[in-house]
């Protein structure tokens, strides 16, 4: 079934790029694992996915020594600073730096350790109180802190409001892109990735210039 799926859904995901007028290789896919066993990442992993997501850190670093070396790991859930060691030992990309004060203490720590992630500031783009993320305004200034390393800054991450319209979709994840385009032309950092769409909404995300999206129901099942 997981191959399957993870087929399927590769297939959707050239179909959107194309009908967007991108290129299928240009929208890469995330098979967000969380809460499925090993055994099932080892799946998607025979069927040739090797970019796999864990949204909690625990999980990854119980995960993650039992996989193959060659998958890449993305942290894709908030970050809290205490779990941010344990973070930088499994993930080589980590989705939703939210705030200055983790920004910084990333950096001190993959000093000490070496390390290099690549990491994406997570937006609030529609303004949910409910939300974890920067707000549009604070993006620029986070970036400019992200300039001296050793993390790098690649991108932009934002999650859609659950259940929205086809409209709210659009505005949301095109103002991720415009904010990024800002925010590179004020900083100089070229930030070219966009992470967002999930299982119901990676189309509209796609149409909108994700570079990544982040799918877990549609390839694993319901959690
Ligand atoms: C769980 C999760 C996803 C995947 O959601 P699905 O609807 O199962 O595809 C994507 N992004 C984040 C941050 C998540 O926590």
């Amino acid at each position: 079934m997981i191959a399957e799926h993870l087929r399927e859904v590769r297939e959707n995901v050239a179909a959107a790029a194309k009908s967007a007028g991108r290129l299928a290789s240009d929208v890469s896919l995330l098979a967000v694992s969380k809460t499925f066993p090993a055994e099932d990442v080892l799946t998607a992993y025979e069927a040739g996915q090797r970019q796999f997501g864990e949204n909690r850190v625990q999980e990854l670093a119980e995960k993650a020594p039992k996989l193959p070396a060659d998958c890449v790991w993305h942290l894709i859930g908030h970050l809290q600073q205490n779990k941010a060691r344990q973070a930088l030992e499994y993930a080589a990309w980590i989705h939703a730096v939210d705030s200055l004060a983790l920004l910084r203490r990333l950096n001190l720590l993959a000093a000490e350790m070496g390390k290099a992630p690549k990491i994406l500031f997570e937006v609030n783009v529609s303004g949910e109180e409910s939300k974890f993320g920067l707000s549009p305004d604070e993006v620029s200034s986070v970036v400019e802190a992200a300039k001296g390393g050793p993390c790098q800054p690649v991108g932009l991450m934002t999650m859609a409001p659950l259940g929205a319209s086809d409209e709210v979709l659009r505005a949301v994840f095109g103002g991720l892109r415009e904010l990024r385009d800002r925010v590179a032309r004020e900083t100089g950092v070229a930030l070219p990735e966009l992470s967002m769409g999930m299982s119901g909404d990676y189309r509209a995300a796609i149409a909108e210039g994700a570079t990544i999206v982040r799918i877990g129901t549609a390839i694993f099942g319901h959690r």
